[in-house]
């Protein structure tokens, strides 16, 4: 299958940096607002966001067949709602009106400043509005790191880890966008040597380094989506940061899974990244033995190769890098987490949100927690100002970022950072 917005032959008459998450082959969708506006729906190009509003306004989205308000709203789930064919012909039609063979909004120099804002002088706000959200647990080298932590080395994956994508249904209202910050939440946590329980705020606050997709069909409550279909029902990806409390996660997690461990906050990035744009990164899924029953086997290069990176920015203003991992070394596929997901006949909704879990790769410096990268405090990191961390500190941005590189294209996400205040 040839998508045309992605030729990498394809050159935009906007500047694009070397480097940028968002040349003419990538088009992602976002909401934004600015003194001006209250929200839009966008797109990206270099260092630009393109209003899709303003484009729907003067008549360049005739084949949508609704008003331009669907570009007016606070959240990207009605454009979604419109089905596939219809956000794929605005990604193409942006994909023309970029190019630097045509001339049709590159001559309108008056109107330049309607359409293209500067991404630093804009607010990215929540891309949708998240009706439900889960969560998987589907990195197998992140499965077995916890599970020789915390279990048992020899048998570190549970009976079932091989069998299914396991998952929980987590909560969706603390999910914020990139650039928010929240305050270190408190909880009850036992200390190894005490007795009983102790209040106060969580001592080991960790990051998770994730990816999440957004559903872009609903199903009928009682429908499956085989993993041929499913997708159809993904709109796209974007980088995701389930924040997770340690201390107070090891205490409580028995036997319902986490709770108040994880429900404070989670960061996403702010550009959804189409499932099209994805499709020339594909790469053969994980080797799956033993063999997988019927309805989660698939067809064809299901993985992604998509390069992962964790920073923590001190106060002082330095990123320190500390992890890089890949989307590849997923276990399970979005389209057997989704399949698994509605086989029960779970139904979905436009904006759903669905992450695969901490993405960890075979290598110590590819771990996608501090929990993992330090070995539950063990083996602290040294980061530029001098200073060591177990866990992460107030006053340290954590920010997620990733992109896909092949044939000379490179595209990406935009930031995942949230910045953590002292306790309450
Ligand atoms: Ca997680």
């Amino acid at each position: 299958m040839s998508i045309k917005p992605n030729d990498p032959q394809l050159k935009s008459w906007i500047d694009v940096k070397t480097g940028s998450d968002f040349p003419i082959q990538n088009l992602p969708f976002g909401i934004y607002s600015d003194k001006h506006v209250k929200h839009h729906a966008c797109s990206a190009i270099g260092e630009y966001i393109v209003d899709l509003y303003e484009l729907a306004q003067h008549g360049y989205f005739p084949f949508l067949g609704v008003s331009p308000e669907i570009f007016q709203q606070d959240s990207l789930n009605p454009f979604i709602a419109l089905g596939k064919a219809k956000t794929n012909a605005v990604r193409e039609k942006l994909s023309d009106l970029l190019n630097s063979n045509n001339t049709e909004l590159q001559s309108k120099k008056d109107l330049f400043s309607v359409f293209f804002k500067k991404q630093s002088d804009v607010t990215m706000l929540m891309p949708v509005k998240v009706g439900d959200y889960t969560d998987f647990y589907s990195s197998i080298d992140h499965a077995t790191n916890v599970g020789t932590m915390f279990r048992d080395p020899n048998n570190a994956l549970l009976p079932n880890w091989k069998h299914l994508p396991v998952g929980y249904h987590g909560r969706a209202s603390s999910i914020h966008v990139s650039g928010h910050s929240f305050h270190r939440p408190k909880g009850q946590q036992k200390p190894a040597d005490a007795e009983l329980p102790v209040f106060g705020p969580t001592k080991l606050l960790d990051f998770e380094l994730e990816t999440a997709f957004i559903i872009s069909k609903p199903t009928a409550p009682g429908e499956s989506i085989s993993t041929d279909k499913a997708d159809d029902y993904i709109f796209g990806m974007l980088l995701f940061n389930d924040w997770s409390a340690r201390d107070i996660q090891t205490w409580e997690y028995v036997p319902l899974g986490p709770f108040l461990a994880k429900n404070f906050a989670s960061t996403v990035s702010p550009w959804i990244v189409t499932l099209e744009a994805l499709e020339p990164f594909r790469e053969k899924g994980y080797v799956q033995d033993p063999k997988v029953l019927p309805y989660l086997e698939y067809k064809g290069d299901k993985n992604v190769n998509i390069n992962l990176q964790v920073f923590i920015r001190t106060e002082d203003g330095h990123e320190n890098q500390i992890c890089t991992s890949n989307y590849k070394y997923m276990y399970w596929t979005m389209e057997q987490q989704l399949a698994h997901h509605t086989v029960n006949g779970c139904n979905m909704n436009v904006g759903d949100m669905l992450a695969s879990g901490t993405i960890s790769g075979p290598q110590p410096h590819e771990y996608g927690s501090m929990l993992e990268l330090t070995w539950r405090g063990t083996k602290p990191l040294k980061l530029q100002d001098g200073t060591e961390r177990k866990f992460i500190n107030d006053h340290d941005t954590v920010i997620i970022r990733g992109y896909c590189e092949k044939d000379g294209v490179r595209i990406g996400f935009g930031d995942c950072a949230a910045k953590v205040l002292p306790a309450n």
